[in-house]
């Protein structure tokens, strides 16, 4: 456990106050934005707060979005970005030609993709270990000398499928590796992968972290302090994928209600995952909540509180079949992301390269906070109409 775990009060107390904020001069208990991107010297020539120089290294809005995100994945230092893209970027520009990563066969396509391609371009070694089984990334570490880093996603997405952090980090540490967990589907409020072991945790706080699906940011927290992690940071202020001011205060404000959104939208997921299975029309339901789901067992370990808020399905009638489903939503909305307030479909195979391998009957579902009786009575009513 980290230090910050023990000395602190619980993350749905820091999220609420925005890290026990209170302004001593003006009493307001809502931080202000502070949109200045330069910050002055006096007359001696020294900065009047040594902390601001120059928006692209740092900024009190950001930094203090920053700090209750670290807390809240009990890490010791965070560093918000332009979008989760930008924070995985960060990790990646930091490596060497002849280095060596370990990711996931199935994870964001996004990434997978970028990474892929950057990792060529710089003559990168890039291996694979089957998602579901963090047991194999020995296998992989094994087959090279020099690797930097192992990746993990879970649950991933939109395959649902668990890896094993505290295994993936034991393996990675063995062979002189770091290990970072894109944990955008968990959230701090259901897993704290620097508790298990990650060196590192990624965010595209664009999704659950600002909830809104009005703000695009990414976040990289660390747990302690390593080579790679003042890489990342230089990176950021040399390279200037910050994200804005703007951005900054609005995520801060989404963080207040972290624990209550993912709360009521990962207890609705169980209970719309539960409706599906039972369905005669669905054909499997993709969610670690159940107790037939492969991960479920690891997940349950390192999961507290619940399985998440997102989820797959796949309907019988192959791709029209889904399609019509989708289509037939009256109150969910189709369209990609996850995250936010609102319940979002949306049809992955139409977006997703074939080589991925996302079956064309699959729907994800990404849950929000609406009524869940609403969402399972629109569901039921769309899967009656292809019936
Ligand atoms: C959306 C997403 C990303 C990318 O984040 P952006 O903010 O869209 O750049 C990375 N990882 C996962 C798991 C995601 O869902």
């Amino acid at each position: 456990m980290s230090k910050h775990s023990t000395e602190q009060p619980h993350g749905s107390t820091i999220a609420a106050k925005a890290g026990h904020f209170l302004d001593v001069n003006t009493g307001a208990i809502v931080p202000e934005i502070q949109p200045s991107t330069t910050f002055a010297r006096d007359d001696r020539y020294q900065l009047i707060n040594a902390a601001n120089t120059y928006a692209r290294d740092a900024c009190p809005t950001y930094v203090h979005a920053e700090r209750v995100i670290a807390d809240l994945e009990h890490g010791e230092e965070c560093r918000l970005f332009a979008s989760g893209m930008a924070a995985i970027a960060a990790v990646f520009y930091t490596l060497k030609p002849g280095n060596h990563v370990v990711l996931p066969d199935s994870m964001y396509w996004g990434a997978k993709g970028w990474i892929h391609e950057y990792c060529k371009r710089f003559d990168i070694f890039v291996s694979e270990y089957p998602t579901d089984n963090a047991g194999a990334i020995e296998d992989a570490l094994q087959a090279h000398t020099q690797t930097q880093i192992v990746w993990v996603e879970s649950p991933s997405n939109p395959m649902m499928h668990v890896t094993d952090i505290s295994l993936a980090a034991e393996h990675a540490h063995q062979y002189g590796a770091l290990l970072c967990v894109d944990s955008t589907t968990a959230t701090p409020v259901l897993c704290k992968p620097l508790d298990l072991g990650a060196d590192l945790v990624i965010h595209s706080a664009t999704k659950f972290l600002n909830g809104h699906s009005d703000v695009l940011a990414g976040a990289v927290v660390m747990r302690e302090e390593h080579e790679l992690w003042t890489a990342i940071v230089r990176e950021r202020q040399g390279a200037g994928a910050v994200i804005g001011t703007f951005e900054a205060w609005l995520l801060l404000r989404g963080l207040r209600t972290l624990y209550v959104r993912v709360d009521a939208a990962n207890r609705s997921a169980m209970q719309i995952a539960e409706y599906l299975d039972q369905h005669p029309l669905v054909e499997s339901v993709l969610y670690p909540g159940l107790s037939g789901h492969p991960g479920h067992d690891i997940a349950t370990r390192q999961m507290q509180g619940g399985y998440g808020a997102l989820l797959s399905f796949c309907v019988q009638g192959g791709k029209s079949a889904a399609l019509a489903v989708a289509g037939a939503l009256q109150l969910i909305t189709s369209a990609t992301s996850l995250g936010g307030v609102e319940t979002l479909i949306e049809h992955r195979h139409t977006l997703e390269p074939e080589a991925n391998g996302i079956p064309d009957n699959l729907l994800r579902l990404a849950v929000g906070i609406e009524r869940c009786e609403d969402l399972i009575a629109d569901l039921d009513a769309a899967l009656k109409s292809i019936a």
